[in-house]
């Protein structure tokens, strides 16, 4: 709702956007209004993107071929850099190429987590090579924007279509870099960090927000890699009046001794668990969805954890999954806690059907087990629901399959 207004705002920008900022800056930040002189704006602007290319092509030159891609570890040439400063707003963005940022040790993001970041992809039609596009950046927007609100950082009302425009111009600039085939995709990282060179903990005067790009390859290569979890009692990830349903850098420092401890014992992920009943929250860093017959109603339910008490990442895939699921009808779609009591009653009685992790980098990802207090509860293969939810998605994504209204953005 406040998004939609602010983006409404900005359509209207020119002299009352001066107007509007101005009130803005004299409300919010006494710092600010002595440097009023400086403004370059409270949005950020795409018409005044700016674009240096990258001189050489050795990076690409050298870059490894598409099936020896690792995810995560080739970035692609060019970089978006925008920043904020006090008194200033966000200034011009700019496309220049890929580089190491320089910022001083003092700088906030590196002493007390003032960071957060997004994760999205750019993606190349199977049907039409030559054409690109993203999926539902606006959600990324949203999530970014919330998540720095969570951290009070400024510079977080910007106007999404902006930011997505922007991401759009860096996609265009590195368009080689987008693999071609079922699979592949560009890696989308936008980033903000606290750029401020102040030890004190303060809300920071300058930050910077920027995106680099990789080219990553299927997670699964040979069909479905189901996952086995423990369900970590010890540690917890998230908590109500947390930060778990922003994402924000310091949710996951927090967990990497918990993976560790997980992986010695032969688990690959951690499935998160809250409150004395050990509710199930999230696992890893996906979404977790749980297939099953309801004791109750004995009917077929689909079950995620709900964003309302705020423990909860809201995922894009997540809200896919939900919207395409509750379109179907042809089963329940629950977003309640489901117990690790009830998933094992589930399983007793076989009525536990399909549970698998979701997020931007696999997708789905199928769980095979869960281990819960020394006891490990099967559960089948990967079912014809976790299949489906693959094959609809990734088919919208690669744009074999129509896509609901609004998802698809064209580049
Ligand atoms: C990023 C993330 C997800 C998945 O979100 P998507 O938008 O679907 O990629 C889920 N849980 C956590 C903790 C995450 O960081």
């Amino acid at each position: 709702m406040a998004l939609r207004h602010r983006q409404a705002l900005s359509l209207h920008r020119s002299s009352s956007e001066f107007r509007s900022l101005r009130q803005w800056v004299a409300t919010n930040s006494l710092s600010a209004q002595r440097s009023l002189q400086g403004v370059s704006s409270r949005f950020i602007s795409s018409s005044h993107l700016t674009i240096e290319q990258k001189s050489d092509r050795s990076n690409w030159e050298h870059r490894p071929s598409k099936e020896d891609l690792k995810f995560g570890t080739t970035l692609s040439d060019h970089m978006l850099m925008i920043e904020w400063n006090v008194g200033k707003g966000w200034d011009t963005p700019k496309i220049v190429p890929y580089q190491d940022l320089r910022i001083s040790p003092a700088a906030s993001s590196l002493h007390y987590g003032l960071q957060c970041f997004e994760g999205m992809k750019a993606y190349r039609s199977l049907l039409d090579d030559n054409s690109i596009h993203l999926f539902r950046p606006d959600k990324n927007m949203e999530r970014l924007s919330n998540s720095m609100h969570r951290l009070h950082m400024p510079g977080a009302d910007f106007d999404p279509d902006e930011l997505i425009n922007c991401i759009g111009e860096l996609v265009k600039v590195d368009k080689e870099w987008i693999p071609s085939g079922e699979g592949y995709s560009l890696y989308l990282r936008p980033t903000v960090i606290a750029t401020h060179r102040f030890l004190g903990l303060a809300a920071p005067e300058s930050v910077l927000l920027y995106v680099i790009t990789s080219p990553v390859g299927p997670y699964y290569k040979t069909g479905f890699n189901p996952i086995k979890l423990t369900s970590d009692t010890h540690y917890v990830r998230a908590w109500p009046g947390g930060t778990g349903n922003a994402k924000v850098g310091g949710n996951y420092a927090s967990t990497m001794k918990a993976a560790a401890e997980a992986a010695e014992e032969g688990y690959s992920q951690v499935l998160w668990l809250f409150g004395e009943n050990d509710e199930v929250t999230e696992v890893g860093a996906m979404n977790f969805f749980v297939y099953l017959i309801n004791k109750e109603t004995q009917r077929p339910e689909l079950v995620t954890a709900p964003l309302t008490r705020g423990d909860i990442l809201p995922g894009v895939t997540r809200a896919s999954i939900l919207d395409l699921a509750r379109s179907w009808g042809e089963f329940d779609v629950s977003e309640r806690y489901i117990t690790m009591g009830e998933l094992k009653e589930a399983s007793d009685d076989n009525r536990l059907l399909e549970a698998f992790g979701a997020g931007t980098a696999a997708v789905v990802t199928p769980v095979s087990c869960i281990q819960y207090k020394g006891e490990d509860i099967e559960i089948p293969a990967v079912g014809d629901l976790t299949q489906r939810v693959w094959d609809e998605i990734t088919g919208i994504q690669y744009r074999t399959r129509e896509a609901p209204s609004g998802w698809i953005v064209e580049l």
